[in-house]
């Protein structure tokens, strides 16, 4: 199997035959038999063509800034979109092999807005009316100086705001980038001069249907199915297990769908309901169904979001327990309850959609759900070689994608953009009123304020640079002060030495309801024995003396001071895991020793438990304990 180089360490450009005006998979143009020039691109470099709303929205926004010339120009050309950093979506754009700039979501304005770069600025020149003419008489290096506002003319009629990029055309034809500066029209530094050229741009006069860039890129398709294919057959043939397709409704496991079908006709086909999908993707599953006269499998998730969220709060991107309870529950119950022997699951995983992606492994075994292998066939591709690939085959996508979605998820998706949050509050606003009011109360009961819930701050636990950056502009309080009964470290007392062992450490965990359960469920971390007169819980985990009062009292006595702290952060994570527990079953199904079943809708610990802890791994309630109780005092001592 011919080995494709790992997407890390592959440069981020995107190829173009300016010959013939398209955008290439590899360095030749099937066309012209001409090689394509690398066109630099933010990293990781997943450049996709924009589709029908994008399209719109990309052309609209340009023209609306640069005039209706400009809309002639770019009108019906083939539109490349790459992600780049940003606070929310933004959007490197690319027409006729030029990167003319950016598009990005305003989350303040909640609406899009184009800055043009060096080049678009130079193509647009010759379009437009809105510049800048810069007068004569300046010398030396000027990119990064300023120009005052008697070095400038404002042609009649143009209207110039601060912040606004404005193109400056210089007196000897050269192009320039600025941006004006607060107070402009008084002022010694009116604009500043971000770039300049003296390069001649111009769009192409050749405007290729898609049917002439699949021509262009036929051979490197010809070669990514094989490969894929190929993949597929021998770890069919390797695993040796029944064989199913995860389909999600999106555009990469449509590709999945696709290439499984021509390896093998014996496959099931899966979707996973979560209750949260669009229902526009419900509508397509349906649809898909009847199209290809094969029974999809719809596998629904009995859980209410708000109900759980009241418990957890609302999901984020670093604390997704969301998928773990209305995604990965029903499929290990639907696999456990079919797969008794385990399954082979083909699924669209790409490592250019996110980092955490980036790592993984084209066969991996799905930690959650037990006896599932999963297996990536197009975890190498670029999203312009799934869209690619799905124009050439003539298959039926999404609707979404053309409603200006680029990735397809549950509607409410904290991994989401908030531009998809409005875009989905248009589409439906009736489930974004309801989601959107449990965030208000939410946050006014944390103390967070409307702004909080307003600019998408729900969707971190910790939040990135540019998101704090703008609380501390904004004056937003990132800190919730918690009015009920959550659960908080209130007091740690550091490792000191003892008599009986060398060291203890203590702490006190607040808001523990059920003291009585975790006698048992503390099981998975050592034999627990109740002392009536002490009102505690004792048990030996990893060579410490762990104490657990009714009080929330935690003692912990070790003979090393790394051991305790250890110990200490495990126990409190258990509890908060059986505290929070919401019986999605999936450590049920983890224990080798068949130790754990429902007593009275509770998870209950059987005695041929053998306290090996690993059932907590499995749990999202535990991976995600430190995001309920701040540890950090913990950690400190
Ligand atoms: S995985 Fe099973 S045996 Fe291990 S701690 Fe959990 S319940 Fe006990
Ligand atoms: S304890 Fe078990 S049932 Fe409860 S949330 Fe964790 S994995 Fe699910
Ligand atoms: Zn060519």
């Amino acid at each position: 199997m011919k080995k494709r180089t790992d997407s890390r360490n592959r440069p981020s450009y995107l190829r173009w035959c300016y010959e013939c005006n398209v955008p290439l998979l590899r360095k030749k143009c099937d066309l012209c038999g001409g090689k394509g020039i690398a066109v630099a691109i933010s990293s990781p470099g997943d450049a996709r063509p924009a589709l029908e709303e994008d399209r719109l929205l990309t052309v609209r926004t340009i023209s609306e800034e640069y005039g209706p010339q400009i809309k002639r120009a770019i009108k019906g050309k083939t539109i490349i979109l790459n992600k780049a950093p940003g606070i929310d979506r933004t959007d490197e754009v690319i027409i006729d092999g030029i990167k003319i700039g950016i598009l990005e979501f305003d989350i303040f304005e909640k609406k899009f807005r184009f800055i043009p770069s060096i080049e678009g600025c130079a193509a647009f020149d010759r379009f437009t009316k809105r510049k800048i003419m810069v007068k004569g008489g300046l010398k030396g290096h000027l990119k990064g100086k300023h120009l005052s506002y008697d070095d400038i003319i404002i042609p009649k009629g143009q209207v110039f705001e601060a912040g606004d990029y404005a193109i400056l055309l210089f007196p000897d034809g050269n192009i320039g980038k600025g941006i004006l500066k607060d107070g402009f029209q008084h002022s010694e530094k009116a604009v500043k001069i971000l770039d300049m050229t003296k390069e001649d741009v111009c769009f192409s006069k050749i405007t290729n249907p898609m049917e002439k860039i699949i021509k262009a890129n036929r051979g490197h398709l010809n070669i990514i199915e094989k490969e894929a294919s190929d993949f597929i057959k021998e770890t069919i043939e390797a695993a040796g297990k029944p064989v199913n397709v995860a389909f999600s409704g999106g555009k990469d496991s449509l590709v999945i769908l696709e290439l499984v079908k021509g390896v093998t006709p014996r496959s099931e086909t899966i979707f996973i309901d979560t209750g949260l999908e669009f229902p526009e993707t419900v509508a397509y599953v349906g649809m898909m169904q009847k199209k290809t006269k094969k029974k999809i499998r719809c596998v629904r998730s009995t859980k209410d979001l708000l109900t759980e969220a009241e418990v957890f709060g609302p999901p984020a991107k670093d604390y997704r327990w969301c998928c773990k309870t209305h995604k990965l529950a029903p499929v290990a119950e639907y696999i456990g309850l079919n797969y008794p022997d385990g399954c082979l699951t083909f699924e669209g995983k790409r490592r250019y959609e996110s980092f955490s992606r980036a790592l993984s492994r084209r066969v991996d075994n799905n930690p959650f759900v037990p006896g599932q292998t999963s297996a990536y066939p197009i975890l190498e591709w670029r999203s312009l070689e799934v869209w690619l690939f799905i124009f050439s085959k003539g298959l039926r996508y999404n609707s979404l994608y053309d409603k200006g979605f680029e990735r397809i998820g549950c509607w409410m998706c904290p991994a989401g953009l908030d531009s998809e949050f409005e875009k989905a509050k248009e589409l439906h606003p009736e489930k974004h009123r309801k989601f959107y009011k449990f965030l208000l109360g939410w946050a006014d009961s944390r103390d967070l304020g409307k702004k909080y819930v307003r600019l998408g701050f729900w969707r971190w636990k910790s939040y990135p640079k540019k998101m704090l950056e703008i609380a501390r502009d904004k004056e937003i309080n990132l800190v919730p002060h918690v009015k009920g009964s959550e659960y908080s470290v209130s007091s740690v007392s550091g490792v000191v030495p003892c008599h009986d062992r060398k060291f203890s450490i203590e702490a006190v965990l607040n808001g523990i309801k059920d003291f009585e359960r975790l006698g048992n469920v503390l099981n998975v971390l050592g034999s627990v024995s109740y002392s009536k007169d002490m009102g505690a819980l004792r048990f030996k985990s990893s060579g410490c003396d762990v104490s657990v009062f009714a009080s929330g009292h935690i003692m912990i006595k070790s003979d090393s001071k790394a051991d305790a702290k250890r110990a200490l952060i495990e126990t409190v994570r258990t509890i908060i895991r059986f505290e929070t527990c919401n019986m999605c079953g999936i450590c049920a199904r983890k224990c080798e020793r068949k130790a754990i079943s429902v007593v009275d809708e509770k998870i209950h610990i059987g005695a041929s438990c053998t306290h090996c802890g690993k059932c907590n791994r499995s749990c999202q309630t535990y991976t995600y304990s430190e995001k309920v109780v701040d540890m950090s005092r913990v950690k400190k001592v």
